[in-house]
C-alpha cells in the first residue's frame, strides 16, 4: 500500500468518524428534547388548566342538619301532667286539694287559677269577651249531667240504655273520667249562653286561645283531628293547664296530651334527663 493510499484512507476514516459524532450529538439533543418536552407537557397542561376559564367546582351537598328539639326536661308523672280519660279515670273520691274562684261562679285548682285569671285578663284587654262557663266538676255533678241530663233523656226518647249510652259518651265524659273533676281545666266562651257549636272552625276568642293559650301553661285539650287519640271530638274552648313548657313544646308541634306522653316512654334515659314515667295511679 502507498503512503498517499494510506493517508486517504485515515481521511476518510477521520470523516466517517466526524460524521458519527454528528448524528450521535445530534440524537442525544433530540433525546434531551425529547425528554424536557415530555417533562414540561403536564405544566404546560395545568398552565393552560390555570388560565382557562374554569367552570366554578360545585360543592359537594353537606345535609343540612335538622335540629331535634329536645324534649322539656318535665316530669311527666307530676300532677300537671296527669291523663285523665276514659282509661285512667279520677275516680269516684278524687277531690282537687283546694280550690280557687276564677269568675262566673266556676272554681279550679288554687295551683292554675292564678296563671288562667292572667290569660282572661289579657283576652279581654285584646278585645274579647270571656265567659268561664265551667271549671270545677265534682263526681256529681258529671254523674248528673251524664245520666240524668243524656242516657235518661236518651232512653226515654226509646233509645235502648247501651244506644243511650254510647250517644251520651260522645257529649260527656263518664263520672269519674272527666279533666273538670281535676280541677286542672276550664271552658270558655265569649258570653254567657253562647252556641260553642260556630267555634269548630276557630274564630274570635277561640284562635285566640289558639295562639296564646301556651303562654299561660295551658292547651287546647282536644284539638281538631286528634278525636281518634283523645276519645273527645274537637273543643277549642277546653283549656287544660299542664305547665308552660309542656304546653309551649305540645302547641308548637300539634301535639295532644297523649301523643306528648308517649315522646317520653319512646325516649333513651341517655338522650333526656326524664324520669321513667310511672303508670298514672287509678284512683
Ligand atoms: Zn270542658
Amino acid at each position: 500500500m502507498s503512503a498517499s493510499r494510506k493517508a486517504k484512507r485515515r481521511r476518510s476514516s477521520r470523516l466517517g468518524i466526524r460524521v458519527l459524532a454528528v448524528f450521535l450529538v445530534l440524537g442525544a439533543v433530540a433525546a434531551l428534547l425529547s425528554f424536557a418536552f415530555r417533562r414540561l407537557r403536564p405544566e404546560q397542561a395545568e398552565a393552560r388548566a390555570a388560565s382557562a376559564p374554569v367552570a366554578t367546582p360545585v360543592p359537594t351537598p353537606v345535609p343540612t342538619p335538622v335540629p331535634t328539639p329536645a324534649l322539656p326536661a318535665v316530669d311527666v308523672t307530676s300532677w300537671e301532667l296527669r291523663l285523665i280519660d276514659f282509661d285512667h279515670p279520677l275516680g269516684e273520691e278524687f277531690v282537687p286539694e283546694s280550690l280557687t274562684d276564677v269568675g262566673d261562679g266556676q272554681q279550679m285548682d288554687y295551683r292554675v287559677a292564678p296563671m288562667f285569671l292572667k290569660l282572661a285578663e289579657d283576652a279581654r284587654a285584646a278585645g274579647y269577651g270571656v265567659y268561664v262557663c265551667s271549671g270545677y266538676r265534682d263526681y256529681a255533678t258529671q254523674h248528673l249531667i251524664y245520666f240524668d241530663n243524656h242516657v235518661d233523656v236518651y232512653i226515654a226518647q226509646g233509645m235502648s240504655e247501651e244506644e243511650a249510652n254510647a250517644k251520651a259518651r260522645l257529649a260527656v265524659n263518664f263520672p269519674g273520667t272527666s279533666e273538670h273533676q281535676s280541677g286542672l281545666c276550664v271552658d270558655v266562651l265569649e258570653y254567657a249562653g253562647q252556641d260553642m257549636e260556630p267555634y269548630i272552625g276557630g274564630s274570635g276568642l277561640m284562635l285566640w286561645l289558639e295562639q296564646h293559650c301556651a303562654e299561660y301553661g295551658f292547651v287546647i285539650r282536644y284539638p281538631n283531628g286528634k278525636t281518634d287519640i283523645t276519645g273527645v271530638e274537637y273543643e277549642p274552648w277546653h283549656l287544660r293547664y299542664v305547665g308552660d313548657e309542656a304546653a309551649r313544646y305540645m302547641m308548637e308541634h300539634g301535639l295532644c296530651l297523649e301523643e306528648f306522653l308517649d315522646l317520653y316512654k319512646d325516649a333513651s334515659p341517655a338522650a333526656t334527663p326524664v324520669p321513667t314515667p310511672v303508670p298514672t295511679p287509678v284512683g
